[in-house]
């Protein structure tokens, strides 16, 4: 067994934990596994293992390696994690099937006008920028309500989620229930949050998935 494929395993079970400690579900929490920056040769293992969704950051890079792997195993399911921009939309409409970083009017109309053309509907959520960090991507907490439903009504998008990155040197708890109330506001029932350093307290604040690297792959 590759680490990969061990740290995989690890994960699982500290998931599972986590989901029974918090009275949720078991299932009830998808593990996005984010395979940026390592190779197919690297990913492969831990699809055989099972893992079936996995998160890039890069609309080119995912495509220097996805579209091989997903000939070899047809039910993969490829999260963009990362920003988009509006002249990416064709290719990664194309190629992502769950969008996780809506979060301007632009990149909606875009990802709008490209699913209609290419008769696509992928999964979306909107990026939250949840500790209003002046060099961080995601729409300010307090127009977050308004955006959602701006998708809803200007670009007939279904928002279905949302996802936040807390600022990385503070307690992540609070900004985490702060992305569960605006989601329960905006009406969406999804919560991609916690990352390797903190799935396990997202999952005690109603993670419905989480986006999970180098405790998998090892460190970037
Ligand atoms: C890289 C990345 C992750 C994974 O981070 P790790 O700390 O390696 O688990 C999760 N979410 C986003 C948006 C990322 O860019």
């Amino acid at each position: 067994m590759t680490n990969a494929v061990e740290q995989l395993h690890a994960v699982r079970t500290k998931i599972a934990n986590a989901e029974r400690e918090a009275r949720r579900e078991p299932g009830a929490v998808t593990l996005v596994a984010v395979s940026k920056t390592f190779a197919a040769e690297d990913i492969r293992p831990v699809i055989e293992a099972g893992q079936r969704v996995f998160g890039e950051n890069r609309v080119q890079e995912a495509q220097s390696k996805w579209p091989a792997l997903r000939e070899a195993f047809a039910d993969l399911e490829l999260h963009l994690i990362g920003p988009l921009q509006s002249n990416k939309a064709r290719e990664a409409v194309a190629l992502f099937d769950v969008f996780e970083t809506v979060d301007r009017e632009k990149i909606a109309a875009e990802l709008s006008r490209e699913m209609t053309r290419q008769g696509r509907t992928p999964r979306l959520y909107v990026q939250v920028n949840i500790g209003s960090e002046p060099q961080k991507a995601g729409i300010e907490p307090r127009e977050a309500v308004a955006f959602v439903k701006r998708c809803r009504d200007a670009h007939g998008l279904a928002i279905e989620g949302l996802m936040c990155i807390p600022p990385a040197d503070e307690n992540p708890g609070p900004h985490f229930a702060l992305l569960e109330k605006l989601a329960r506001e905006a009406g969406v029932a999804k919560l991609s949050m916690g990352m390797s350093g903190d799935y396990e307290t997202a999952i005690a604040f109603g993670a419905t998935s989480v986006r999970v690297g180098s405790a998998i792959f090892g460190s970037r």
